[in-house]
């Protein structure tokens, strides 16, 4: 039997990190995919935790063995999800997990249409803006205390106006997912994130539901992409659109 698969998307500076990790340690049997990447490891991390670090020459060999479900190239680096991860995790009697962007999850959904994708976005503009300006200044004050360089004002000016393109860009992606969630407060959100994960198991479980099984699917159903839409276009509405389509 298979599990279910979850894909989660979210433009960086959504706090999907914090989200998924939470996640991860309030719900049993679901297991995050570890991606493939080409990408360099940042500060801590270590290959076979975060990522499985690999060269753009193996990257290439598993893609002509046909190991990915889905891969993409994202800031210049390729990420991919292996098969054997997903087979394995099933194995074991686990959902699986995905933080993968856009196009990794439109690719997912083709090919397994019955997998549950979910989008965070952040509350605002505003929010995503001072989010990632946190985020690249703490980088830039770690990267000088490695290398003894600090980058210019102007530089780190440049890098939060690419980022924030890139995440408006993604956003504009929001109609592709099942459901949505605002990252407004991380307690509610993990809240709404764990009923979504549970509601779908419950829909899946042939057994007769308990009232706490049909507050979670209530709770679920709120986050529902239709029943998103004025919230989002009040979110998209602080967005500039125009910018991101040159
Ligand atoms: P980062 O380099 O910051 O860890 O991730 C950059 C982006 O790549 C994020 O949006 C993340 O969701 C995405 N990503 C990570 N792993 C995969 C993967 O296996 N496939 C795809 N398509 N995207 C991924």
């Amino acid at each position: 039997m298979s599990g279910i698969v979850f894909i989660i998307s979210a433009p960086s500076g959504s706090g999907k990190t914090t989200l998924t990790a939470e996640l991860r340690r309030v719900v049993p049997n679901l297991e995050f995919s570890i991606s493939y990447t080409t990408r360099l490891p940042r500060g801590s991390e270590q290959t076979g935790r975060e990522y499985f670090f690999i060269t753009r020459e193996e990257f290439k060999k598993m893609i002509g063995e046909d190991q990915f479900v889905e891969f993409a190239e994202v800031f210049d680096n390729y990420y991919g999800t292996a098969r054997s991860f997903l087979r394995e995790a099933f194995v074991r009697g686990n959902d699986v997990i995905l933080d993968i962007d856009v196009q990794g999850a439109a690719q997912v959904k083709k090919r397994m249409p019955e997998a549950v994708s979910i989008f965070i976005l952040p509350p605002s503009r505003q929010e995503l803006e001072s989010r990632l300006r946190r985020r690249t200044v703490a980088e830039n004050a770690e990267r000088s205390q490695l290398t003894g360089e600090e980058m210019p004002e102007e530089k780190v000016e440049a890098i939060l106006q690419r980022r924030l393109q890139e995440a408006s860009r993604e956003i504009e992606n929001y109609s592709q997912y099942d459901y949505i969630l605002v990252n407004e407060k991380v307690e509610a959100a993990i809240d709404v994130l764990q009923a979504i994960v549970k509601a779908e198991r419950v829909k899946r479980s042939p057994h007769p539901r308990d009232a706490e099984e049909e507050r979670v699917l209530t709770a679920a159903e709120l986050a529902e992409r239709r029943h998103m839409m004025e919230k989002v276009q009040s979110i998209l509405a602080t967005f500039d659109f125009s910018s991101t389509r040159s």
